[in-house]
């Protein structure tokens, strides 16, 4: 018989499942490194200094403290937000919208580009991306998108936060925009997908709400994209170059007339359209002429501030409600009952409406 120390499963009582006690494996991560990159924290007053000196680490930190799920950096974060709300304020907020493919990142690297040089403008480019829920990962407002402002130092890029319901995502892009501010970035893009509710969670917080089409898509006159055209306030036609200007131009046509359709809005501007090319950067200037046309138009008849108070008030309502929600389905008990009361839905034996009648009274313990 061979060796069994050398061949064990010729033993007859070798059952195949012997495990060789192996190396213990080194940890992942040095733990020298994981030592030093425990990030240090600032207080309250700390990061808003360095926010207030413009320090763009410092500045992500903040947002990446806005953006936690942790309740100690929530709290962290609100006082730093406390801190800079008075410093805040101070910039044009334009939302950028657009179905995918429009080229909303090809014009914001050019937008940003002619803003950087020929207005000597500090640049934020934040994003609201439904969808990044799901996906884990925005592409909206990816840096690799906008190559060349991507480079630029007096431009702050952040994609969209991806964790939590839209209202909580829109909540944090809106107190991100407040520390952009602090930090002296005095133009705010928000970006966002022309599909679903993002549009109306952007408006309610921008100054200028800028859509761009394409032409030729078959989509200008339908009825689809009326909600988004009645926000705008104004609407540029990409891609018009090459063989397309043309269609651009008809396209632009097109929307004028459909515009004219609707009443005017509580601005008492008259939204504009225009044609130009993102790729080529033709017609930029134009398009940035006509935001500063309405910029001081609304500051000269008071649409402006009355336009942003209406916001806060609008945003306090909506932290009022998304709290209490949170409350609510995250109290133990009622995260309990729920699935039962869904049962009881489902197989017909209670109403959805006494059910929801029941679960209020639990919550409020009537
Ligand atoms: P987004 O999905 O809205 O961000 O669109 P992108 O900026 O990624 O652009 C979608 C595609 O359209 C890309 O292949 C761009 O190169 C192209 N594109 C963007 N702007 C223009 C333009 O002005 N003219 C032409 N011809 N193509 C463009």
């Amino acid at each position: 018989m061979a060796n069994l120390s050398e061949h064990p499963e010729n033993d007859p009582q070798y059952k195949g499942l012997f495990v060789n006690e192996g190396v213990s494996s080194p940890p992942i991560v040095n733990p020298y490194l994981q030592k030093r990159k425990q990030k240090q924290r600032f207080s309250p007053s700390e990061y808003t200094e360095q926010i207030l000196k413009g320090n763009i680490t410092v500045l992500s930190q903040a947002v990446t403290l806005v953006e936690s799920q942790i309740a100690e950096h929530q709290v962290l974060a609100q006082e730093v937000i406390e801190k800079c709300l008075p410093y805040s304020g101070n910039s044009v907020r334009i939302g950028i919208t657009g179905v995918p493919g429009a080229g909303k990142s090809t014009s914001i690297d050019a937008f940003g580009m002619h803003l950087l040089r020929d207005r000597g403008k500090k640049l934020a480019v934040l994003a609201i991306d439904p969808s990044s829920e799901r996906s884990k990962g925005s592409i909206l407002g990816d840096k690799t998108r906008m190559e060349e402002i991507s480079r630029e130092p007096d431009v702050f890029i952040r994609p969209s936060p991806s964790a939590g319901s839209l209202g909580g995502v829109a909540r944090k892009t809106r107190e991100t925009i407040i520390l952009c501010e602090a930090a002296g970035f005095d133009t705010v893009f928000v970006e966002t997908v022309g599909v679903g509710q993002s549009e109306t969670a952007v408006h309610s917080m921008v100054d200028f709400f800028l859509l761009i089409q394409l032409a030729g898509t078959g989509d200008e006159l339908q009825g689809i994209k009326r909600g988004i055209m009645e926000m705008a306030d104004g609407i540029v036609v990409n891609k018009a170059d090459g063989n397309n200007i043309e269609k651009a131009k008809l396209a632009a046509s097109q929307y004028r007339n459909a515009l004219h359709l609707f009443p005017l809005p509580p601005s008492g501007w008259s939204p504009q359209v225009m044609t130009y090319s993102g790729y080529y950067k033709n017609g930029i200037p134009e398009i940035w002429d006509m935001i500063y046309e309405y910029i001081a138009f609304t500051r000269e008849n008071g649409f402006f501030n009355s336009r942003r108070n209406s916001q806060s008030k609008y945003w306090m309502y909506e932290s009022i409600n998304e709290q209490l929600k949170n409350h609510f389905y995250q109290s133990p008990e009622i995260e309990k009952e729920l699935s039962v009361k869904e049962k009881q839905v489902l197989n017909s034996e209670l109403s959805s409406f006494m059910a929801a009648k029941q679960m209020l009274d639990l919550y409020f313990r009537k």
